[in-house]
């Protein structure tokens, strides 16, 4: 039997009548031409497709535009996994300084819900930053970060009150016991955590610290309240992260059930411990790797004048050693520089001219295990169809030098090329 043929005409007519909308005309697809694309391992030559934000196969009909890369080569999108965007007033230098190095996913160990919110409207979208806050991080009385909460009151950051007691609760959640824990739960889910943060500092000292006056911020929450904190976040599906410093903060974090480790172990060394109190064992690598958890660089103090008479041998001895044996057990290891009003550009180029990573092994870990582990739903990191077309053309090769890293000819972020606005707009002078 012929079917009746239905000129356009009749069929929108139809449409029409029925009440549909009409059928949404096909995507726009954009070809990018010419490129060298990082498939996990190697750059490969081939010309890549983009619909709606989304890489897509090769069209069947002909592309709608296509843009010249001449060799480029291009790289998923770096992230910064512990920062602090503490500054309302100078977001805009954040946003535009972490675009312009190529640094589009942002995890914040630690915010105020009060401080961010001033800002959320301006994130989380195609030509901006995707950001994720842990909100109030988790600690114990007299313990650290409150030393930083108080610098902000006193640069005029953060409000008066927060100085005295109203640290506890808006800015830290300061917990004894796990009543406390109970009594603050509600308050910091109503807060909507990413994700959450607990402190742990010379945890193995804790009994030692806790009532001296003299290791007042050199402490953190009594480890025994890890299980509880990690049992409430994943049961409202929330992963944890912790701060640590120690070897036993390490293995107190892992034990109690973290799945993210925020600091390196050697970060926070104080020569009274001794660097062996800073090294982690064989069997904490192995816990690590059995629980899925994964660490976290932050490696930049190592900059820091005050180490310098230590730091070669701090590499050597503690920084060398851990990293070894949580790569040989396939411990992942993650991008985070935790550096006040900087990207993670420094540290990933830090980390690669101290020979602690390869260009190759950095690459990876900063565009695609990094950013991978902070938006674990989402299609990023990789440059295949089905994946975010959210990428970086460079203009030479970042495995033969990965100074390549900041000669970034173009961004293009879900499909959207940004337009970094230059120079990148001055922070504001701290203090008053
Ligand atoms: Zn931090």
């Amino acid at each position: 039997m012929k079917t009746p043929t239905l000129t356009l005409v009749a069929a929108a007519m139809l449409l029409a009548s029925v009440g549909c909308a009409p059928k949404p005309t096909a995507p726009r697809v954009y070809e990018y031409r010419g490129g060298r694309w990082f498939n996990g391992q190697t750059f490969e030559s081939r010309d890549a497709y983009v619909a709606n934000g989304m890489f897509v196969a090769k069209p069947s009909a002909p592309p709608d535009s296509t843009i010249e890369l001449n060799g480029k080569f291009v790289v998923p999108p770096f992230a910064e996994g512990h920062n602090h965007w503490l500054e309302p007033a100078a977001v805009q230098t954040y946003i535009q300084s972490y675009l312009r190095d190529g640094i589009f996913y942002v995890q914040d160990q630690g915010n105020p819900p009060a401080i961010h919110a001033r800002f959320d409207s301006l994130l989380n979208r195609p030509t901006s930053v995707d950001f994720i806050s842990a909100n109030q991080g988790w600690s114990g009385p007299g313990g650290h970060p409150v030393q930083i909460v108080r610098q902000f009151v006193a640069f005029g950051i953060f409000p008066p009150t927060w100085g005295d007691a109203g640290f506890d609760r808006n800015v830290v959640m300061v917990v004894r016991d796990s009543a406390d824990i109970a009594e603050r739960w509600p308050l910091f889910m109503a807060g909507k955590p990413a994700f959450v943060k607990v402190f742990l500092l010379y945890s193995e000292e804790y009994d030692k610290r806790r009532n001296d006056s003299s290791y007042q911020y050199h402490r953190g929450m009594n480890p025994a309240l890890v299980p509880e904190i990690v049992r409430r976040a994943h049961a409202a599906g929330l992963k944890v992260s912790a701060h640590i410093y120690t070897a036993a903060d390490f293995r107190n974090a892992v034990n109690g059930g973290v799945d993210l480790i925020a600091h390196f172990p050697g970060t926070g060394y104080d020569e009274k411990l001794g660097l062996a109190a800073f090294k982690i064992t064989e069997a904490d690598a192995i816990a690590s790797a059995q629980h899925h958890v994964r660490v976290m660089t932050t490696l930049g103090w190592l900059r820091e004048d005050e180490y310098a008479k230590q730091r070669d041998v701090l590499i050597r001895d503690v920084i060398r050693p851990n990293l070894a044996l949580l790569r040989q057990h396939g411990v992942p290891i993650l991008i985070g520089s935790d550096q006040f009003r900087q990207t993670s550009a420094p540290e990933a180029q830090d980390l690669v001219k101290m020979g602690l990573f390869t260009p190759a092994e950095m690459l990876v870990a900063w565009a695609v295990t990094t950013p991978q582990s902070i938006f674990p739903l989402r299609h990023i990191g990789e440059l295949r169809p089905g994946y975010e077309a959210s990428f970086l053309a460079l203009d030479g090769d970042p495995i033969a030098d990965f100074g390549n890293t900041s000669r970034i000819g173009l961004r293009v972020k879900q499909g959207v090329v940004l337009r970094i606005k230059e120079p990148v707009p001055a922070f504001p002078p701290l203090g008053k």
